[in-house]
């Protein structure tokens, strides 16, 4: 059986790296020809826009899944034709656009930070006047990592950041700036069969945008309200679109309520805790649910913690000698801001999770290049 993956960064490379587990061999398609997925399976170098190479990777394909969200929907859409491709792509259309997924998010009475369409310069009035002070000014599409978007104070900076960003050409989304307690995410999953699982809710600490550390279950008291919430939140989205695989859903935690941010139909960064800390990862747990496999527990290990590692990374062998941490780093060239690896962190008390995981944070601060 082989599984076709669109794109093959980290993502594609724990799947492939799950994958191999149940005997399942996968072709990632990617615009690189040093994508990190290339170790663990089949890799055809290709432009999604314009692929001249589709027949040689849809060949003897089971199925087709992706790694990222901004995969074009007219690829999509093209393969979906003769093969599944999991998720399917209604949840794609819907979280590839931050208008859409806050109008469904709302249809569906899940709450989210007031927001407003910027079609162009002449909608920054109103759409503030409906958003408040401050606001955040964003890319509706194609923003990852903080990139994309501005934070303002006065209405002369949300001009400015609305044009800077391209209002007029570009569709840009106007949002409340929310005051939250912290950042939980959900990671679910859905099989073709309509059978879901949660893994416990994560809390995410984010730094210029892009996450810095997970923890796994969620630390502090009120949790299990919260989990209930976001479970049935994260249920009413997979119903909707008849999702098939990992959503991730990010929220805002703010007084016991929860805020959704954004979702990803993905596999995501807040739940690589999973390899390490639940009997079942996020990985194997998508692969199941897109080949209609028995879904896998999803229950934390004990207390489970991530640090990303960003930018660069320290000598493997000081992370190495951390007793309690599991590294994952992913065959990527250091670069500023860019994922780079992550240590896993599974501990039989959060006392002892948090002591491994200053561990690892000490290490990166030591290794000093990294931003
Ligand atoms: P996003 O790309 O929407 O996930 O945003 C990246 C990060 O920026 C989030 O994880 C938050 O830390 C912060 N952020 C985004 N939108 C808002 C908002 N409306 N209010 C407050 N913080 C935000």
């Amino acid at each position: 059986m082989i599984v076709g993956v669109l794109g093959g960064g980290q993502l594609g490379r724990m799947l492939g790296l799950a994958a191999a587990n149940l005997g399942v061999r996968v072709r990632f398609m990617d615009t690189s020809a040093e994508a990190p997925a290339r170790h663990v399976g089949e890799l055809i170098v290709d432009d999604f826009d314009r692929p001249r190479r589709l027949s040689e990777f849809v060949r003897g394909l089971s199925l087709v899944t992706y790694e990222f969200e901004n995969v074009p929907a007219a690829l999509v859409e093209r393969l979906s034709r003769t093969l599944k491709v999991y998720p399917g792509p209604e949840a794609l259309r819907q979280a590839q656009d931050r208008l859409n997924e806050k109008t469904l998010f709302s249809r569906l009475g899940i709450p989210t930070a007031r927001f407003a369409p910027i079609d162009g310069p002449g909608d920054v009035p109103a759409a503030l006047a409906h958003v408040g002070l401050p606001a955040v000014i964003k890319t509706r599409r194609l923003g990852y990592d903080g990139k994309g978007q501005a934070l303002v104070r006065t209405t002369g900076q949300a001009a400015a950041a609305a044009a800077e960003l391209g209002a007029g050409r570009i569709p840009l989304i106007a949002e409340q700036f929310v005051r939250f307690d912290r950042e939980v995410s959900v990671i679910g999953v859905r099989s073709a069969d309509g059978s879901t699982a949660f893994y416990p809710l994560t809390e995410n600490v984010h730094a210029a945008g892009i996450l810095r550390t997970s923890r796994a279950p969620l630390p502090g008291r009120g949790a299990a309200a919260l989990q209930r919430l976001a479970e049935r939140h994260a249920r009413r989205v997979l119903a909707e679109v008849e999702y098939v695989g990992v959503l991730a859903i990010e929220f805002f935690e703010r007084a016991g309520s929860l805020l959704a941010n954004e979702m990803a139909p993905r596999v995501h960064n807040s739940g690589h805790w999973t390899i390490d800390g639940a009997a079942c990862s996020q990985f194997e747990n998508h692969l199941r649910g897109i080949l209609g496999l028995p879904l896998g527990p999803t229950g934390a290990l004990g207390a489970a913690g991530m640090v990303n590692l960003i930018g660069d990374w320290p000598p493997l062998a000081r992370l190495a000698a951390i007793d309690g941490a599991r590294v994952h780093l992913y065959d990527k060239q250091p670069r500023p801001g860019r994922k780079v690896g992550h240590v896993n962190v599974s501990a039989p008390s959060a006392a002892q999770r948090e002591r491994v995981m200053r561990a690892v944070e000490r290490e990166v601060r030591r290794a000093g290049r990294i931003s």
